[in-house]
């Protein structure tokens, strides 16, 4: 079967990080171009400013995988599907909920696929944590996402403006993890947002939510962070605590920790080839949809302005 021809679609830092590396590692695809206005890809790939660019004069090519802020990646999106390419979204999948469900029904109707990624599922212990979750009862859980802004996002203008979800940027990917570990749909009943006065978008929020059978769900996100930092998640159930740290990495069970090697990227693009030979689509906005709650029942608190 010939590989898949891939181009991407924002060379910034997660493009160069995991994108290149996974699709290089994967003989399902071959990396036939880059797009980026102002960074370049790989030596000897080749490079346009546009997307347009690439469609009027570049390399045929399948499918795009949108590296973008997710602001700019609904234009983007549908420029690519019109072109009959198969769209694998960077998270969070749109900058809005009614767009990634434009983008799914544009997808279906020209019969190409469209992948919602989230590669915190993909972290090594979160396949393990479902499975044993499924067979407990869930009374609380605790989700503590605290990482310094500094250090993670350092000069990511995008991050702070509206759609670009401050804080829920990395919280977001926590409700990945939650929406598809716990075995109960879950849903917000109360939070407080922070917002920096010279910013738009949290720089902490205060979270809880509930599962269809009543067990609470604390969520507390801080970018304030320094020295140690948490990306972490614990269960309590009626047979113990099951643990997962390292942002899923590392699973701990009243059994034991189990520490198993970090797949996320190499599994998306597993799990993106997979859907395109299958013909199918996979765009699940649970994890968009809490943070869309967070923002529409929240309390908004101003606090400090944030300078990088
Ligand atoms: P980033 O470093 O700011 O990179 C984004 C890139 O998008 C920029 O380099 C920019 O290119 C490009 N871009 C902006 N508008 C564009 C357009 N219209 N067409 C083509 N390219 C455009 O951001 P990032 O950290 O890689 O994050 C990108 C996405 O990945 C976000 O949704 C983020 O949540 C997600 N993500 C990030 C990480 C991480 O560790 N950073 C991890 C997982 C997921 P130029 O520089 O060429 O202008």
């Amino acid at each position: 079967m010939d590989p898949i021809r891939i181009a991407i679609v924002g060379v910034g830092k997660i493009a160069r990080d995991q994108h290149i590396p996974a699709i290089n590692g994967n003989a399902a695809f071959s990396l036939a171009a880059t797009v980026s206005p102002h960074h370049k890809g790989p030596e000897g790939i080749p490079h346009f400013d546009t997307l347009e660019e690439l469609i009027e004069s570049g390399p045929a090519v399948d499918a795009v995988a949108l590296c973008t802020p997710p602001q700019v990646r609904y234009d983007l999106a549908t420029l690519a599907l019109a072109k009959g390419m198969h769209v694998f979204l960077e998270k969070p999948p749109g900058a809005t909920l009614a767009e990634v469900a434009a983008l799914e029904s544009r997808a279906d109707k020209v019969g190409v696929t469209l992948f919602a990624s989230w590669h915190s599922r993909f972290a090594a212990g979160v396949g393990p944590a479902r499975a044993w979750l499924a067979e407990r009862t869930v009374k609380s859980a605790k989700i503590i996402w605290r990482e310094d802004v500094r250090v993670w996002h350092p000069g990511q203008a995008w991050i702070w403006e509206p759609g670009g979800l401050g804080v829920f940027d990395p919280g977001i990917n926590a409700l990945s993890i939650v929406t598809h570990i716990l075995p109960r749909p879950i849903f917000l009943k109360a939070a407080t947002l922070e917002i920096p006065a010279n910013r738009a978008a949290p720089i902490a929020a205060d979270i809880q939510f509930r599962d269809t059978a009543g067990a609470e769900i604390h969520m507390d996100l801080d970018w304030r962070q320094t020295g140690p930092q948490s990306w972490d998640i614990i269960v309590e159930t009626d047979a113990g605590t099951l643990k997962l740290s390292h942002g899923g990495a590392v699973l701990t069970l009243p059994s034991g920790t189990e520490h198993n090697e970090d797949l996320e990227y190499p599994g998306l693009y597993a799990r993106f080839a997979n859907l395109i030979r299958g013909g199918r689509s996979d765009a699940d906005i649970a994890p968009l949809r809490l943070v869309a709650d967070a923002f529409l029942r929240g309390n908004r608190q101003t606090v400090e302005a944030f300078h990088d």
